[in-house]
């Protein structure tokens, strides 16, 4: 997407405003498909919590994709979005015993990911197909909140645990078609993938009626120019020698599965905000914008980088600027970057916004939600319109009359 159709939709429809360039999607589920053309039987499970919107959802399902959600609204937002339930994957973390069972009786693959849940499961539903989330305990991801498989995560059944967890199997009689698990985000060495890949076949010599292994996701995306990301022609290449190999030696021709969220969506996502005030201090240029973390929590929360062009000016000097939101606590984007000169009024575009941006957004501060906007064959669709003031009131129940004047 060019800078001037940002600007110009930046226009069309108002800012804060997010944009999904369907292009990119498309490109970056492609060259995922191909880098593993030699596996006979492929399937991406996109992570819908990384942007779930039904437009983007129908978009992937367009393209082959199939889905991983996490809790019972994403699985329902899947069927609404037209993926039947055998196209869907519930992968979720420390959710009840009723909301996998309502999961499966939608007809979805479900994910057990704790022996406790495992094994009231197993004895109440010996027949039903299971997955199971083992935790490979290998170090990695960009940093600790995103960083899923070290020895105190939450996250999956400790591959130590494995002889417990062959032992409810077998007292079960339960079904086990699938070993699941997922390291972490933003890994950027393949070496650990194909080290954790090692543990997963281990750990799936353990059963005999498998169908597929689930690598997860965890692959790492370019921030800023030149920023180094995982290499996925030659993880292609080697962990699908490794998962053939594998195979042969099962004796049973099983399905890969990936389940990516920001490979697939995260560099399609622009978020564009209009700079309200240009501030001067005693030691630093302050840029406010229309905006604040309750529409781009990530540099907040997780010190995620986001670079920020003014496609206002694109031609401008550079100066350093602090970018900050509206949000009345501290709420900075970006400090001391390197920006085209900024006046009032200027639109900044954020890129990489297309994932766990719109999707972790909030109403703090009484704000509305921004629109959001898919650019698909050169024309901006709005898929979500801005909030209004009808929606910071809904479900609101006013007290009556008569408490209130207590
Ligand atoms: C969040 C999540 C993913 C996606 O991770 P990305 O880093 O966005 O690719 C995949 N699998 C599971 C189980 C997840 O929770």
């Amino acid at each position: 997407m060019q800078s001037k159709d940002l600007l110009q939709l930046a226009e069309q429809f108002g800012s804060p405003l997010y944009v999904y360039d369907a292009e990119k999607i498309k490109s970056q589920y492609n060259r995922l498909t191909k880098a593993f053309s030699k596996v006979e039987k492929l399937r991406i499970n996109y992570a819908m919590k990384a942007l779930s919107n039904v437009s983007i959802l129908q978009l992937l399902r367009e393209l082959g994709s199939c889905l991983d959600a996490v809790s019972i609204q994403e699985v329902q937002l899947g069927l609404h979005a037209g993926y039947s339930p055998d196209q869907i994957f519930f992968t979720p973390n420390g959710v009840s015993l009723e909301e996998i069972e309502e999961v499966h009786a939608l007809g979805v693959q479900i994910n057990i990911d704790n022996l406790s849940i495992l094994e009231q499961f197993g004895t109440k539903h010996p027949t039903v197909p299971v997955c199971i989330r083992i935790n490979p305990h290998v170090m990695a991801g960009g940093n600790e909140n995103i960083s899923v498989g070290h020895i105190d995560s939450k996250f999956g059944i400790s591959v130590h645990q494995l002889p417990h967890l062959v032992r409810i199997v077998e007292n079960t009689n339960m079904n086990i078609v699938g070993i699941h698990m997922h390291t972490g985000s933003d890994i950027l060495d393949i070496e650990v993938f194909l080290y954790a890949a090692e543990i997963l076949f281990d750990a799936a010599r353990n059963f005999k009626n498998l169908e597929f292994l689930d690598f997860g996701s965890g692959f790492k995306v370019p921030y800023k120019k030149d920023d180094i990301e995982t290499d996925i022609e030659e993880l292609g290449k080697k962990l699908s020698k490794r998962f053939n190999a594998f195979c042969d030696e099962y004796g049973k021709e099983l399905t890969l599965i990936f389940e990516p969220g920001k490979f697939l969506v995260s560099e399609a996502g622009y978020f564009l905000a209009k700079v309200n005030v240009v501030k001067q201090t005693t030691s630093t240029v302050f840029a406010g914008i229309d905006s604040g973390f309750n529409h781009l929590i990530r540099p907040m929360f997780y010190g995620s980088q986001h670079h920020i062009e003014n496609i206002s000016n694109p031609k401008g000097k550079e100066r350093f600027y602090s970018v900050v939101g509206y949000i009345c606590e501290t709420d900075t984007f970006a400090s001391n970057r390197r920006i085209q000169e900024i006046a009032e009024g200027d639109i900044l575009c954020f890129r990489n916004a297309g994932a766990y941006c719109y999707s972790m957004s909030s109403n703090y501060n009484s704000r509305y939600k921004p629109a959001e906007v898919l650019w698909i064959n050169g024309e901006g669709h709005l898929i979500r319109a801005h909030e209004t003031f009808e929606d910071l009131l809904k479900n609101q129940i006013p007290l009556p009359e008569s408490v209130v004047n207590q």
